[in-house]
């Protein structure tokens, strides 16, 4: 374990046994705080002896983010015990109830626009993120993904949820408001925890600006073609003072803008190849003139033909925006 590491743990550790003794003396003491004591002892013996953070069943790495939030776990996610076991799917299934109850309604709409999306996790729960929040006589659509995936990622979406919702109100340039979250990121992440995504601002009128933050390219669908829109800054959390340039653009009616996250481009088929960029923007060419839900729906389908029963690693999300009269 890395020194840094090791002194952490071992503050951490310190700090709960002093915590834990000054409960004892204040005569609220009971077996559980006892228990509590042995636990936090057993695992500064551990840190002593070089074999904290292990798995006593498979004598591997406990995973990272686990231990982080709970010093004392003893056994990796494959070797919990039966009770262990039960206990973490009633609290992944809570957490993916909650998550989805981050997500906008299913069918959003606003003056001047008609949103879809599609929010579908690997696992219980996802590291995308997705939101659409009105704001000032525009909105904002948000779309991104937290490096990683599972309960970490997971946590670093809601993060970013909370962080973009409460920036919202507040009326800032769009530049402004993504490097404020990018510095309120960066400030309460650890170092390579990062996002992707895609920020941008629409009117009633069809007039958009957006910011991608190190994000696959944005596509502007119309009746004239496709127009992939790359990048325009580092992902969000990587640099502290890094700057997001706006880009603007207008959708004429029946424009749409169409974002994903990389579980679309990173789609296998049986023979290993990837979905990619390429087939993303021909099937937004065919369907230029598709509502939103049915740009989706060929989209699914397309990629499920295409996976042919291949289980796909990532979470996948779609959100297709379009401007409507
Ligand atoms: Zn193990």
């Amino acid at each position: 374990m890395a020194t840094t590491e090791h002194s952490y743990f071992l503050h951490e550790l310190e700090l709960r046994r002093e915590h834990l003794l000054s409960a004892s003396r204040a005569n609220v003491a009971d077996a559980s705080l006892n228990n509590l004591l042995a636990s936090v002892d057993a695992a500064l013996s551990r840190l002593k002896s070089g074999t904290f953070g292990l798995c006593e069943t498979c004598h591997n790495s406990i995973e990272a983010g686990r231990l982080l939030c709970d010093p004392l776990l003893r056994f990796c996610l494959d070797h919990l015990s039966d009770d262990e076991q039960r206990a973490l799917e009633r609290d992944l299934t809570l957490a993916a109830r909650m998550q989805r109850a981050l997500l906008p309604p299913p069918d959003w709409s606003v003056a001047g626009w008609q949103a879809r999306y599609h929010y579908q996790p690997a696992g219980l729960v996802s590291g995308d993120y997705c939101d659409l929040i009105e704001s000032d006589g525009a909105f904002l659509f948000l779309l991104g993904d937290v490096v990683g995936k599972g309960v970490a990622a997971s946590m670093l979406m809601s993060h970013l949820h909370a962080t973009f919702r409460s920036l919202a109100g507040q009326q800032l340039p769009l530049q402004r408001l993504v490097e404020l979250a990018n510095r309120l990121f960066c400030d309460s992440t650890t170092a390579g925890q990062y996002a992707t995504l895609v920020v941008g601002r629409a009117w009633p009128d069809g007039r958009a600006e957006y910011v991608s933050a190190g994000h696959l390219p944005l596509l502007h669908v119309s009746s004239a073609g496709v127009s992939a829109r790359q990048a325009t800054g580092l992902p969000l959390g990587m640099f502290c003072g890094t700057t997001f340039p706006v880009c603007e653009l207008t959708l004429a009616p029946n424009d749409t803008l169409f974002l994903y996250t990389d579980g679309l481009t990173e789609i296998f088929n049986p023979a290993g190849d990837e979905y990619g960029m390429r087939r993303v923007e021909s099937l937004a060419k065919r369907h230029a003139a598709s509502r939103p839900e049915e740009l989706l729906a060929a989209c699914l389908a397309e990629v499920n033909s295409f996976s042919g029963g291949v289980k796909q690693k990532d979470d996948l999300t779609l959100l297709a925006l379009c401007r409507v009269n």
